[in-house]
């Protein structure tokens, strides 16, 4: 899937119909961004991270960000939730 090129400054981008944010280096089908794109119902982030769309209230798309997308989004700070995931 190509990425869209009002997007190509941008890794991530949110779909502000299910606040759900996707990775558009490892976009897939199942992201649906060329409908997202035309619904034009999606969101960037400044700065363009998956830490700044969870601040935003944006839940990762497990599909292309690896993330899981469940509970509540991570509010300011990312220290603690990496806790389990490096060591
Ligand atoms: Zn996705």
């Amino acid at each position: 899937m190509s990425r869209p090129t009002r997007f190509e400054h941008n890794q991530y981008v949110g779909d502000k119909r299910n606040r759900i944010v996707h990775d558009l280096d490892a976009a897939t089908d199942a992201c649906a961004i060329d409908e997202l794109m035309a619904s034009e119902q999606f969101a960037a982030f400044g700065p363009d991270s998956l830490a700044e769309a969870r601040n935003r209230g944006y839940r990762p798309h497990p599909a292309c960000t690896g993330q899981v997308g469940g509970g509540a989004p991570a509010v300011a700070s990312r220290t603690g939730e990496e806790s389990d995931s490096d060591q």
